[in-house]
């Protein structure tokens, strides 16, 4: 499932590609589990319109439409955006087509359609707060006394929003803390790692395009690189880059979870 950085660098590549052009027309498949709006009103909304920007706000790509609103793409876990020449064979499993003013489309794909088609008339804001945005005291207050294990603390989309499974692992072990521990029982000086973790994580992953598992690419249909730097997501049994001890993988709130039983207390 794409994370917070493979959807900003989604984010960055669609602003370069369709900021000023037009929305002409819209064409939405039968499948309509996708749509979080009545499909008319998602017509409604995007045709005719002006694409004025589009912002990232957690794992959501936000399109801004002028004075029309905004539609609210979330990918799930094997959504992508394309954009095609309209001459372009359609990809199985399209679900929707915005046909732009520059003969171009974008498309909507989505083999396993657990992603999320929405439009608001005003502004879009999702729950949480940006973890590259939020202050070190924030994040201690929404943290600090929760009985969850830390790593469940982290995917709580409700407390930050963009942190998902890859970049929690990776961020945990930086700081040194086991995904396990209980929030509560981590100390002030610990928080502060894991803050500072889960930003050079968030960051480096920005950088490097987001990483590529399963077959997510980006808006420009390249693959990012962060997966080259991962250090105990999907390392199960290779030897830690620090001690040598082979990472472990154990199942938390139903998730692979990889961690070094040594460097990690
Ligand atoms: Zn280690």
């Amino acid at each position: 499932m794409p994370e917070l950085p493979e959807v900003e660098t989604i984010v960055r590549g669609l602003v370069k590609q369709v900021v000023g052009d037009r929305i002409e027309s819209v064409w939405i498949g039968e499948k309509k589990n996708l749509l979080k709006s009545p499909a008319r009103e998602i017509v409604s909304v995007l045709e005719h319109s002006v694409i004025t920007g589009v912002r990232r706000e957690g794992k959501h790509i936000v399109f801004e439409l002028g004075g029309a609103g905004e539609w609210i793409v979330h990918l799930g876990m094997t959504g992508r955006l394309l954009i095609a020449l309209k001459r372009t064979a359609l990809a199985r499993h399209t679900h929707l087509i915005a046909t732009l003013r520059s003969r171009r489309e974008l498309r909507y794909v989505d083999p396993r359609r657990l992603g999320r088609l929405s439009v608001t008339r005003s502004v879009f804001a999702a729950e949480g707060f940006e973890p590259l945005e939020i202050g070190l005291d924030l994040f201690h207050g929404l943290f600090r006394g929760r009985r969850t294990p830390v790593k469940s603390a982290l995917l709580n989309q409700k407390l930050l929003r963009g942190v998902g499974n890859i970049y929690a692992d990776e961020a945990l072990f930086r700081a040194g803390i086991r995904p396990r521990r209980r929030a509560s029982r981590i100390t002030r000086d610990q928080f502060s790692r894991l803050y500072e973790a889960v930003r050079e994580v968030l960051r480096e992953a920005i950088e490097a395009g987001g990483s590529s598992v399963s077959n997510y690419v980006n808006a420009d249909g390249e693959e990012g690189f962060f997966q080259l730097r991962h250090r105990v997501y999907q390392r199960t049994g290779d030897p830690c880059f620090v001690c040598k001890s082979p990472i472990k993988r154990v199942v938390l709130v139903g998730r692979g979870t990889h961690y070094c039983p040594n460097c990690q207390k």
